[in-house]
């Protein structure tokens, strides 16, 4: 599995495009998705570059691991769609082209702020 360093995520954590920022720490970027699928449609990324969630499971430390989960989690609440919050949303992360993948850095997908369905089409 090789990193595409030019991929659209690489270049917006280089600050090269811009990206409509919801929250950053150390470990992960979020920011809104260009192409909303659902009222509230945000994107968690790590910093590191890792090309999908296997690639991720295999090589991150444990330190990204658990800033990538609790980054999820603080996201979910800046949005107000947690179960804090008495909503709830769906995470979701597709890997590689069966997966429907298309930009190669890993990413989840957080779709909330509505009732999003029972499957994702
Ligand atoms: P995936 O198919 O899981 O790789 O999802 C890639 C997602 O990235 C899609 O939902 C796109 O709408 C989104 N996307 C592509 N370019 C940008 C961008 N510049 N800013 C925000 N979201 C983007």
């Amino acid at each position: 599995m090789i990193y595409d360093e030019n991929n659209i995520f690489a270049k917006i954590l280089r600050g090269e495009i811009p990206c409509k920022k919801i929250y950053e720490n150390d470990f992960v970027l979020s920011f809104y998705d260009i192409n909303p699928q659902k009222k509230i449609h945000a994107l968690v990324i790590p910093k590191g570059q890792y090309v999908d969630l296997d690639d991720f499971s295999l090589n991150a430390s444990q330190d990204e691991m658990v800033g990538l989960l609790k980054g999820i989690n603080t996201v979910a609440k800046k949005l107000g769609i947690s179960v804090d919050n008495g909503k709830g949303y769906r995470a979701l992360t597709n890997i590689n082209e069966h997966g429907g993948q298309e930009v190669p850095h890993l990413h989840f997908h957080l779709f909330g702020g509505e009732k999003v369905g029972k499957m994702v089409q």
